[in-house]
């Protein structure tokens, strides 16, 4: 969900944008006006995660999914390994991509157990020599994530943060590199959002497209082709209105409260079950499954003809997933959890 009073603001301003007769959605990127935007939204963003000087933020296209390529093609160097923890389907992918470019170490995975834990850190075996450690923080279809920054050493950590970031406050300088699709915390779909250590920047592997080199998109900064403009205005949007929210520390107070609400009201009731290890529970994805199945179908129906939407788990886990992302609203999980006692009360 995106915050209602973001989406009003985006409907006031959507045909004429500070007086200027254009929409945002017409303006050049090259524009004043759009240049306004841009910056704006990177301070704002800059200040929310309070982002060393010595990083850069960049808001790029392609998704998630091209930084698990453009990760390596430019951080790889002379190396030619690097270690990924695998802790769900999303770091399977991430190591999938790698794959293609270097020798993947995988430090951990926790495969054998459907990704319902992370494994101590004590039994990860990490290389000296891998040229960045990959993890994802919030593994958005497992429903498991890291309440710790994994210790890397000299190496530098690398995170896909696109279903957490924003959620609470984040040590960025722990990171060489941080990336995350805008369309959980963020804004609508089409923006990635890139915060990388500047001494990281170097040339690429060779053969490396222009699009995927992260040097040009830092030298043009995230002006080398044509931005996702409508959706970076968007997540400007939304950044402003996490700092009207209190920022992140407000958002990490509201968002581990509603997750233990929620995570309680399903241990509290043997009708559902969360399979993962309470240290390891997302704040912001919640998978669930009934005990009977066949009820899935009956439970996502009439849970949305209470406008509770958007409830089926991934298809490759079934069940449910319930996503608590900073724009929902605290009484849409109280919705769900008065729903979820309801349908067991009637079903279980
Ligand atoms: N990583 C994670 C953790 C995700 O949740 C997703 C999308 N759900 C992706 C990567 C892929 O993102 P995109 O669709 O933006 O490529």
């Amino acid at each position: 969900m995106l915050p209602e009073s973001v989406m009003r603001r985006a409907r006031e301003e959507l045909l004429d944008w500070h007086g200027t007769g254009l929409s945002v959605m017409e303006m050049s990127h090259r524009s004043k006006a759009f240049a306004s935007i841009a910056e704006k939204a990177e301070a704002d963003l800059r200040e929310l995660l309070s982002v060393p000087d010595h990083y850069h933020v960049l808001f790029l296209q392609g998704g998630a999914s091209s930084q698990f390529a453009m990760v390596p093609l430019n951080l790889l160097g002379t190396r030619g390994s690097a270690d990924y923890l695998c802790t769900g389907s999303w770091s399977k992918k991430a190591i999938a991509e790698a794959q293609r470019y270097c020798t993947v170490n995988v430090a951990t995975t926790s495969e054998a157990d459907h990704f319902t834990s992370i494994r101590d850190p004590g039994s990860w075996q990490l290389h000296a020599d891998a040229a960045f450690v990959h993890y994802t923080p919030n593994e958005t279809i497992h429903g498991v994530e890291f309440h710790r920054i994994p210790e890397t050493g000299a190496v530098p950590l690398v995170g896909d943060f696109s279903s957490t970031l924003l959620s609470r406050p984040l040590d960025v300088s722990r990171h060489g590199l941080i990336y995350a699709g805008a369309q959980k915390n963020m804004g609508p779909a089409g923006l990635c959002v890139v915060i990388v250590r500047a001494d990281l920047i170097t040339a690429p592997r060779a053969g490396t497209p222009a699009m995927f080199t992260y040097k040009n998109h830092v030298e043009a900064r995230s002006m080398y082709n044509t931005p996702p403009t409508y959706p970076w205005y968007v997540a400007g949007l939304v950044f402003e209105w996490l700092q009207e929210q209190g920022g992140l520390e407000a958002m990490a107070h509201r968002n581990r409260r509603r997750a233990e609400k929620l995570y309680a009201a399903i241990d509290a009731d043997a009708f559902y079950h969360n399979p993962v290890r309470k240290e390891s529970r997302s704040w912001m994805n919640v998978p669930f499954t009934l005990a009977n199945s066949d009820l899935d179908e009956r439970f996502i129906e009439q849970a949305a003809r209470e406008g509770l939407h958007e409830l089926k788990g991934h298809r490759s886990v079934g069940g449910m997933r319930a996503s608590l992302y900073n724009g929902m609203p605290d009484a849409g999980v109280e919705a769900l959890i008065d729903f979820m006692v309801d349908f067991s009360r009637r079903h279980g």
